[in-house]
């Protein structure tokens, strides 16, 4: 006999709305993610389109229905192994060890009597966290994390001493566990393209180019800036910005697609510069503006804005003067004038390849050859959001649900 539960691996936009589908038709649901929040990369975002409202609205109302749902959250997750068939797999989970038990008030005296930091993922490497650290507000469940690889010498007991809940524990070892289910539904979503392989654009080590979603992170009010724009070199603001569109896309050396969201991620970008620094010149430079359907008006909107440029142009090479600020190379494509033009700060719109990328998946899943997941559906697998196209949120949703469809088809037609 089939079983009816559902596993969904990646709780980013689309694991979340295929969880929710498949629980509010009365399926048991196990949701998988491997941070310790969730929301994935739509959490990093200060605001999204189309509406431009920051990632809580919208994301407080599924964990909302997550909880009321009961689907089964486990985070700081990842699926180890994948045996059976299709209606009756045995999937081994393996959860990373967290060093904070459910004591934790989220009081934070273990951040504060932590003294080793490392770079933050969750702001691309822009600041600095602590060894005891809360990546998020929605970090999930609401508890401290501990990096144990990175404390120094007997950091952890001091940690320990300082948490007044017997929260810490240094035994902490991680957990092996199975789950049965009948579907599995893939939703890893995407990874920023590196751009240290950006060689010609400073292959991030120039401190003034950065990329679009380290802006995102410069932009958002639980930002390392507290969402001033301000250049990482000195901490002033910009008075001249430019934005690289295709940096490392449609790029046979690079990401072979266009990642369909970099365009308007940029125009929205442009919109944070006009709301915090409203006399900042910006240009874009591009290959062609892509802003498909309706987000053309979105495009006609920003277009009106008379201190922003938008050049058809290609950004050859781009390097530091003395003050750090950056120098494009640039070849206007409509005049064939080529020139350098300095900027305070330059953004790159790196674009999105799959997270499971150049890894290999605990479970047979067919992937193109840029690691986009393509097939599956006959085995009882089923791909949505990113890990199966470069998507927007809205079309991310619709994946998620088309999923769930499927994996509830799985289970039920057997
Ligand atoms: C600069 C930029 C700005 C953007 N702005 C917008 C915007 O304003 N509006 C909009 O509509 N779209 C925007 N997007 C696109 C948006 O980010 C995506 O549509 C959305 O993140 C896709 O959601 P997802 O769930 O498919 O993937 P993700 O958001 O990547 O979520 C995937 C989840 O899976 C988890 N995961 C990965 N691997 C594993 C594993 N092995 N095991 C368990 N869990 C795993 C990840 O940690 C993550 O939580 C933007 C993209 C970029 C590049």
């Amino acid at each position: 006999m089939s079983n009816n539960s559902i596993l969904v691996v990646g709780g980013g936009f689309a694991g979340i709305t295929a969880a929710l589908e498949a629980a509010e038709v009365g399926h048991e649901v196990y949701l998988v993610e491997t941070n310790p929040y969730l929301g994935g990369r739509v959490a990093q975002l200060n605001q999204y389109f189309p509406k431009l409202c920051p990632p809580s609205c919208g994301l407080e109302i599924q964990f909302q229905r997550i909880k009321n749902l009961k689907v089964k959250t486990f985070t700081m997750c990842e699926v180890e192994s994948v045996t059976g068939t299709p209606g009756a797999f045995d999937v081994k989970i393996k959860q990373r060890p967290r060093f904070v038990n459910p004591n934790c008030t989220m009081c934070g005296e273990c951040e504060k009597a932590a003294t080793t930091s490392v770079k933050s993922e969750f702001d691309f490497g822009l600041v600095d966290r602590k060894v005891a650290y809360s990546t998020h507000l929605f970090a999930f469940p609401q508890r401290y994390v501990i990096d144990a690889d990175a404390c120094a010498p007997g950091e952890m007991d001091a940690i320990k001493a300082a948490c007044p809940y017997n929260a810490v524990d240094p035994d902490d070892a991680g957990n092996t566990f199975d789950l049965q289910v009948g579907s599995i539904i893939w939703a890893t979503g995407w990874k920023p393209y590196d751009m240290a392989k950006l060689t010609n654009l400073g292959a991030g080590k120039l401190k003034n180019v950065v990329s679009n979603m380290q802006f995102e992170r410069l932009a958002a009010p639980n930002g390392p800036t507290g969402g001033q724009i301000l250049r990482p070199s000195d901490g002033r603001a910009p008075k001249r910005i430019a934005f690289v569109q295709c940096a490392g896309s449609r790029d046979e050396n690079h990401l072979n697609y266009c990642s369909y969201i970099c365009c308007m991620a940029s125009l929205k970008h442009v919109t944070y510069i006009r709301e915090k620094l409203p006399e900042a010149q910006v240009v874009v430079y591009y290959i062609d503006l892509r802003t498909p359907g309706r987000y053309d008006n979105f495009m006609q909107k920003v277009a009106a804005d008379d201190k922003l440029s938008l050049v058809k142009g290609k950004v050859a090479k781009i390097v530091e003067c003395e003050c750090k600020s950056p120098i494009l190379t640039v070849e206007d494509a409509v005049t064939g004038i080529k020139g350098e033009e300095r900027f305070d700060l330059v953004v790159l719109a790196t674009g999105m390849q799959p997270s499971c990328a150049g890894s290999k998946l605990p479970v047979e899943l067919a992937v193109d050859d840029d690691g986009f997941i393509i097939g599956g559906a006959d085995m009882g697998v089923y791909a949505a959001g990113c890990a199966k196209l470069p998507l927007d949120v809205m079309k991310t949703a619709q994946t998620g649900t088309g999923a769930a469809l499927k994996a509830i088809q799985n289970v039920v037609g057997r």
